[in-house]
């Protein structure tokens, strides 16, 4: 039996395998050593108290005759669907309910999505990247062309630095890993382009919660013109601490090629996706509530805070950064290759990173630091760093 040859195509993902093996390494050679965190992309507050207020809720009614319930809609439950779009209408966004699919988390959905489409169409990606969306676009046979993130156009990549047409473009605001986030009028421009030229935008939203600067969207349908040619996908995943939960949404509008789009991703839904786990779609409306949101908030506060601490030493060192404001990612500049930065915080201050060269070419130089560590963790990060200036 062959396998399907795209799948030779993939680079290794050595990433995280190889920062996980320097780490041990490390430990292993200086076991007395505290070695601190600032490389996971992954929550660490626990979960939110009326997410799980509403899981332990929707599992007992699960062990009752009245409550059990098996399959759901593949799309999602109702109610679900109905407080994300009473969610969007606060942000000024009107959807139907029926526009509204709930998923496993967004990253099914980024490589899911290409499933609609042809082989062989071209996508529009930016450099450096979230993984997910090339390894998604080469599975599927599809050509990539890149478009290139640098620190000349703030790490947002607009219409004017591409060349040639796409089918399908992948925006991500605010950015894994540069941490950048488009404005309202950058992301007029995109839409725009994506009417002109008759591609669609994947629209990636992972972050929204973070943002707190005011021109740029949380959603990229409050652009006008955006539903006619951009798919959402967003998640409770670093919104509300849902990581190990997995939930998730994908907003499609019904003017993208007359429902079109619409139709085929429900009939795709139907026929590969059995829907989230009923109990854990209670635990997302829940994180919808106002009491919900706001315990997820304090969460995003938190990180907020252990950002601010890391951006402060990085100031005081003179050392340029990006992100950290509207995201909990802080992209740096290293001033040298960024293995040997790795290397260089790892050995002096026992501090992991991730080396900005794993997300692209155009992540050489660059570091990633994150601020999803444990407050007490992060300052003493910021301070091992402020003694290796
Ligand atoms: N999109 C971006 C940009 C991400 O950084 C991540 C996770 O790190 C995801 C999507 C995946 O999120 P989920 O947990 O909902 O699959």
């Amino acid at each position: 039996m062959k396998i399907n040859p795209t799948f030779s195509q993939l680079t290794p993902s050595y990433l995280f395998a190889e920062i996980a093996n320097r780490v041990a390494a490390y430990k292993k050679a200086n076991p007395g050593k505290k070695v601190i965190s600032l490389g996971i992309g992954d929550v660490t507050r626990p979960l939110i108290k009326p997410a799980v207020d509403a899981l332990i809720k929707a599992s007992g009614e699960m062990g009752t005759a009245e409550g059990f319930r098996g399959y759901g809609p593949e799309q999602g439950y109702e109610f679900l669907r109905a407080a994300l779009v009473k969610y969007y209408a606060g942000r000024g966004v009107t959807l139907a309910t029926d526009e509204v699919f709930i998923s496993d988390g967004a990253k099914s959905d980024l490589g899911n999505f290409l499933d609609i489409f042809p082989r062989g169409i071209t996508a529009l990606i930016p450099d450096p990247v979230y993984p997910a969306y090339v390894d998604g676009n080469i599975m599927s046979g599809n050509k990539i062309v890149y478009m290139d993130a640098t620190p000349e156009n703030g790490f947002l990549p607009m219409p004017e630095d591409v060349e040639g047409r796409a089918d399908v473009i992948y925006l991500c605001s605010p950015n894994n890993p540069t941490g950048a986030a488009y404005t309202f009028e950058q992301l007029a421009v995109w839409v725009d382009y994506a009417l002109k030229t008759g591609a669609l935008i994947i629209y990636d939203a992972a972050y929204e919660r973070f943002i707190q600067d005011e021109d740029c969207p949380h959603t990229v349908f409050s652009v006008p013109g955006a539903r006619g040619c951009a798919v959402e996908i967003c998640s409770f995943s670093k919104m509300a601490g849902f990581t190990g939960l997995r939930c998730g949404w994908t907003v499609v509008p019904h003017e993208l090629q007359a429902n079109s789009v619409n139709a085929a991703w429900l009939r795709r839904q139907c026929v590969k996706f059995n829907g989230v786990p009923y109990i854990v779609q209670r635990a997302a409306e829940a994180a919808l509530t106002p009491e919900g949101l706001a315990a997820a908030d304090k969460n995003i506060e938190y990180y907020r805070i252990n950002a601010r601490v890391i951006g402060a030493a990085l100031d005081s060192m003179g050392i340029r950064y990006y992100g950290g404001k509207n995201s909990p990612y802080i992209w740096m500049q290293c001033g040298m290759p960024s293995w040997e930065y790795f290397d260089k915080l790892l050995n002096n201050a026992q501090i992991v990173g991730t080396p900005g060269a794993g997300f692209g070419k155009n992540g050489e130089g660059f570091f990633r630091l994150t601020a999803f560590g444990g407050a007490g963790n992060t300052v003493e990060a910021a301070q091992r760093l402020l003694k290796l200036k």
